[in-house]
């Protein structure tokens, strides 16, 4: 591992004031994604400023919705009484990802902001524009698999790897940052960008912001989270998907449906959206959306594989949601939290 300096915070402002003026500071909370990017020499930060201790660890009321505190741990998050009976898509993403080892560890501001698991960003042996601007990428005529049918670039075609940020997509989440341009908030599907020319730059974060909370806004509506991944537990998706409905009686007012592991950042579908809004639920209705949802895509020579998957998988969370279909057994699921978990009704 390459030396660095290590600060520990005693305030937001103080972490901001720290990694601001250097270029290659970075923060640190839970170190769950970071700490092996440094391992294998992916990362070199010059100083690590530790936001672990901050004050950000609350959850609580706000605005008829959900204030999440930047510092709760994904366990805690995942567990909370308010997020298991109303946003039950956001426990079940967090359960669905990595042990519980780390979601004890990982905090709910670092979750979003996690580096992609393209193994070639991993391997500082391999092309990569992500990694090193300029490069090439080696997926485009290696194994790519695992990588993006949406969004891609020239320069990179790789998918963003939280659950958690497929989940808030669907939520129309807000985050709050503080920076060395004082405060903001940024609407959850802004806070992510395509690749473009510029894949290193994964989200709209400025150098120095910091992410204090992640607000979700009222909600009394159904929603779910699916995923499917090569092994049972800690896996990263090949494709997942979150959906939320609010229903007005036995009709869909307004649907929310955001793709995972299919490109550079969650993927909202609002044709599918658009296509669901004002109809009564039906599996002829969902096959129709999950076509829809997935007519766009441009799959590489290697996952091709991710259109069928994804149609069947938006098809099975649009029936579960609705309650058309029992939630089934796990295949990927949290399904020990979703159950009686379907919230709001
Ligand atoms: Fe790097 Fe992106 Fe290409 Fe992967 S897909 S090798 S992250 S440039």
């Amino acid at each position: 591992m390459h030396p660095f300096n290590y600060q520990r915070a005693t305030s937001p402002a103080q972490a901001v004031a720290a990694v601001a003026p250097a270029p290659s500071a970075a923060f640190v909370a839970g170190g769950t994604s970071q700490l092996d990017l440094m391992k294998e020499e992916v990362l070199r930060p010059s100083l690590l400023v530790d936001v672990a201790a901050l004050p950000l660890k609350t959850i609580g009321a706000l605005a008829g919705g959900l204030q999440l505190g930047a510092g709760v741990s994904n366990t805690a998050a995942a567990m909370h009484p308010e997020v298991l009976t109303r946003y039950p898509v956001v426990s079940e993403a967090l359960l669905a990802g990595a042990s519980t080892q780390i979601r004890n560890m990982a905090s709910l501001g670092g979750n979003p902001l996690q580096r992609t698991r393209c193994p070639y960003f991993r391997d500082p042996a391999q092309a990569c524009n992500k990694r090193e601007p300029g490069t090439g990428c080696a997926a485009l005529k290696g194994i790519n698999k695992v990588h993006a049918i949406f969004g891609a670039s020239a320069a990179c075609v790789a998918t963003h790897p939280s659950d958690l940020a497929v989940a808030l997509a669907v939520l129309d989440a807000q985050v709050q940052v503080v920076g060395p341009a004082g405060s903001r908030t940024i609407a959850f599907p802004d806070l992510h960008r395509l690749p473009g020319d510029t894949p290193q730059q994964d989200t709209t974060l400025a150098h120095g912001e910091l992410i204090t909370s992640i607000d979700l806004p009222a909600f009394t509506g159904r929603s779910h989270y699916l995923k499917v991944r090569e092994r049972a537990s800690y896996a990263f998706a090949l494709v997942s998907c979150a959906v939320a409905l609010d229903m007005d009686g036995k009709k869909i007012k307004r649907a929310r449906v955001a793709l995972g592991g299919v490109a550079h950042k969650p993927w909202r579908v609002p044709a599918a959206e658009a296509m669901l809004a004002g109809k009564k639920p039906s599996e002829k209705l969902f096959r129709a959306a999950a076509e829809v949802a997935f007519a766009d895509a441009k799959p590489l020579e290697h996952n091709a594989y991710k259109i069928p998957m994804g149609r069947n998988l938006l098809l099975r969370a649009l029936l579960e949601t609705s309650g058309l279909q029992p939630l089934q057994g796990p295949a990927g699921t949290a399904f020990a939290a979703s159950v009686g978990g379907m919230g709001g009704e």
